[in-house]
């Protein structure tokens, strides 16, 4: 009896369909709505910490000043305008900037309370709650497709990651854990690098939809999964040329899907949702204890 919370960072509204990846389209899907607080569209380490906490950045304290070097205005302007250039220009502006400001990403972790916080849960890797150290590992692979890596090792890597942490999420399900909440930065990176590349990015998406299939094989009659993205990614073949986007930045498609017959229809409503089928499990738990006690009072067991 596990809920199973899967953070799929960048998993974009429009670009399941026009990938037509089924695979993320579980019992009920839907677009869902996201936020911008310190930048112009939504900012992964806000988004996730909100998913978590119910609050916004000014409640769980974690946002895109202060906690990040990515607030640093030579690389503000950086990330602003990547999109627009080559890969070579774009690694080495980005070398240039870790180069003078001497510093990396540092992700800070809230004090406010998470769904994570309650008996029995359990998270792997959540940007802004627990353990950065994944989502600055794809970034850094992110940068370095960028700076000339190799495509098959930029790929190899990132998968690999992923799959590290589709594999933790399965194992959860063999223990006594009610929910089991982990980050994937894979559509995220992948996206950043391919904006431009549809056929490339395509494929990453099949493959981390391979993972979904896996995942939800593994799901026992009474698990359940939320899979869910904080923002989408512009690219250069996929909606109409929108506001203030280049591809490579982030869109405002994010997207939610579960197993159940509800699911979520904002980033600020996952805290209440995942209260409701915890305690589902829950009740369904204690309703099965109570049968048996009958039963057995009645002498049929
Ligand atoms: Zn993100």
């Amino acid at each position: 009896m596990t809920v199973v919370l899967l953070a799929l960072d960048a998993l974009d509204a429009g670009l399941v369909d026009h990938f037509d990846a089924t695979a993320f389209e579980l019992e009920s899907s839907q677009r869902i709505e996201t936020f911008a607080y310190a930048k112009d569209t939504p900012y992964t380490p806000e988004v996730w910490t909100t998913v978590a906490t119910g609050l916004g950045p000014e409640g769980h304290g974690i946002t895109g000043s202060g906690t990040s070097d990515w607030s640093n205005p030579i690389l503000e302007l950086g990330s602003r305008f990547t999109g627009r250039l080559d890969e070579s220009t774009r690694g080495t502006l980005g070398r240039f900037v870790r180069d003078k400001t001497g510093e990396r990403e540092q992700i800070g972790e809230t004090n406010a309370e998470t769904i994570f916080d309650r008996d029995g849960a359990v998270v792997h890797n959540w940007p802004g709650v627990y353990d950065g150290s994944y989502l600055q590992q794809a970034w850094d692979l992110m940068n370095a497709v960028a700076e000339g890596k190799p495509r098959h090792e930029f790929e190899r890597e990132l998968l690999g990651l992923g799959a590290q942490q589709f594999s933790w999420a399965r194992e959860m399900l063999n223990h006594d854990v009610a929910l089991a909440g982990v980050h994937v930065h894979t559509l995220d990176a992948a996206g950043h690098a391919y904006a431009d590349d549809e056929e490339a990015l395509r494929h990453i998406y099949g493959r981390v939809g391979g993972f979904v299939d896996e995942l939800v094989d593994s799901l026992g009659p009474d698990d359940e999964l939320l899979l869910l993205s904080d923002h989408g990614m512009r690219t250069s073949f996929y909606g109409e040329p929108d506001e203030n986007g280049s591809p490579s930045s982030h869109s405002w498609r994010a997207y939610a899907s579960s197993t159940t017959n509800t699911v979520p229809s904002d980033v600020f409503d996952i805290v209440d949702w995942i209260d409701e089928q915890v305690e589902h499990q829950i009740v369904e738990r204690e309703q099965i204890d109570i049968d048996e006690e009958q039963l057995r009072d009645l002498g049929y067991v």
